[in-house]
């Protein structure tokens, strides 16, 4: 399991959004998502997704929905294997890395929208992730930004 690689950027060539299938503009906002995929034969290739930033979020909250908030509580993390409570862990440690980050952005950065839009983006695939190995903390739900 390897967590995707999501970011915002400029677009610098036309493509086309994984969600809506529509088509995204050279020069507009973009979120790239990269991923390494698995064949059933252990051959691996990479991925590349590409999603209007409001798309993004938008399928990020139709999966929400269809696998719904369920509250940590402590006894789950007995049931995960060992694999996914290491995936875990290296999920919260990301989280909160990201949380430090955009705390430490400066009010004067010219692009701190940017960055910031960037960091929550993967906030949001980290969340997405975390879903599958024990549902997101009470905690984050709280400190929604
Ligand atoms: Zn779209």
């Amino acid at each position: 399991m390897t967590i995707p690689n999501v970011c915002i950027n400029w677009c610098k060539r036309k493509a086309t959004c994984k969600w809506c299938e529509q088509l995204i503009e050279a020069g507009g906002p973009m979120v790239t998502v990269f991923f390494w995929n698995k064949g059933a034969d252990g051959h691996r290739w990479n991925v590349k997704l590409y999603y209007h930033p409001q798309c993004w979020v938008k399928q990020g909250l139709d999966y929400l929905k269809m696998n719904p908030y369920v509250p940590y509580v402590r006894k789950r993390k007995l049931e995960l294997s060992k694999e996914d409570s290491k995936y875990r862990y290296i999920l919260l440690r990301r989280k909160a890395a990201l949380d430090q980050r955009k705390r430490n952005l400066k009010t004067e950065f010219p692009d701190r929208v940017l960055m910031e839009a960037r960091i929550d983006a993967k906030i949001a695939g980290i969340m997405i992730e975390i879903v599958k190995v024990g549902g997101v903390p009470k905690k984050w739900a709280n400190t929604e930004s």
